[in-house]
């Protein structure tokens, strides 16, 4: 087991499965499949279930640091890993891959996502404050469409509905003391 320190963890890749978007698979799963392939156990750092359900993957209950996984080829040393099941669609081919997370995963990879910026710093989307949030396809060397969709775009959409949503109240609450001064003037 080899582990990398908290501030050198310059990225949070998003993968997919390559599971059928009903096929109900488990870290447990995965790790066989890891396995097989020559990995010492599961190479994400978390799992997603169709159901939300998230599983721990490598070790990142030390202080300080986070087991190195083995999910993004060349990139382990400087990133940590998130899989949520499914991606693939009946009816294509393997090779096709798709944005298939449930409401509950969407849910879930967004709960997750806030507690690694919590533990590491950062947004999310300025590499001066902290960690980003990037797709496995991202990484120019990676042949893969692996999350299926577009994860920094996403996860700028998520902060961007927040910071929307918590500029409408102060301007509501203006708004309502306005209308009372005016009542009273
Ligand atoms: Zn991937």
């Amino acid at each position: 087991m080899s582990y990398i320190t908290d501030s050198a963890v310059k990225f949070i890749v998003v993968h997919y499965s390559a599971t059928w978007e009903d096929q109900k698979v488990t870290a447990a799963d995965i790790e066989r499949m890891h396995l097989a392939r020559g990995f010492a156990k599961i190479g994400y750092h978390a799992f997603v279930r169709l159901s939300g359900v998230t599983e721990p993957g490598r070790d990142m209950t030390r202080p300080g640091f986070v087991e190195q996984g083995a999910q993004v080829y060349g990139h382990n040393g400087h990133s940590i890993g998130i899989c949520w099941a499914g991606g693939l669609k009946r009816g294509h081919t393997i090779n096709e891959g798709f944005d298939t997370r449930t409401p509950a995963q969407t849910a879930s990879l967004i709960r997750w996502i806030d507690a690694q910026l919590e533990r590491f710093g950062g947004d999310g989307m300025d590499p001066a404050k902290g960690p980003v949030v990037v797709g496995h396809r991202d990484f120019a060397d990676a042949a893969t469409q692996c999350p299926g969709f577009d994860a920094a775009v996403w996860w700028s959409a998520v902060q961007e509905q927040r910071a929307r949503a918590s500029r409408a109240k102060p301007a509501g609450l203006a708004t309502l003391f306005q209308c009372i001064k005016e009542i009273f003037a």
